[in-house]
């Protein structure tokens, strides 16, 4: 008995996690994450051959960061942070 539910447990190990549904359509599968005020600055080092390799991505978000449903574009910022922790 111990033994069937170590089994279920490993081949479903997030059953219980509540996915993000949008409120509005349903949707929830595509997500947008909308940021303001992006500064993108990407560190480049130069090769001996003069090729570039990125060393490092210092963009700062300056502004609000709003997250919206792909489809009907609702606003699902309320959901961002729960977004961010499934992030893998
Ligand atoms: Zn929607």
């Amino acid at each position: 008995m111990e033994l069937i539910r170590e089994n279920e447990r490993r081949q479903a190990p997030r059953k219980n996690v509540m996915r993000i549904k949008c409120p509005r359509c349903g949707n929830d599968g595509d997500f947008l994450e909308v940021a303001d005020g992006v500064v993108l600055t990407t560190r480049y080092v130069q090769n001996e051959d003069g090729s570039f390799s990125q060393e490092g991505d210092e963009s700062q978000i300056l502004g609000e960061i709003k997250f919206y449903c792909g489809e009907c574009n609702a606003d699902l910022t309320e959901f961002h942070q729960r977004f961010l922790e499934m992030l893998f």
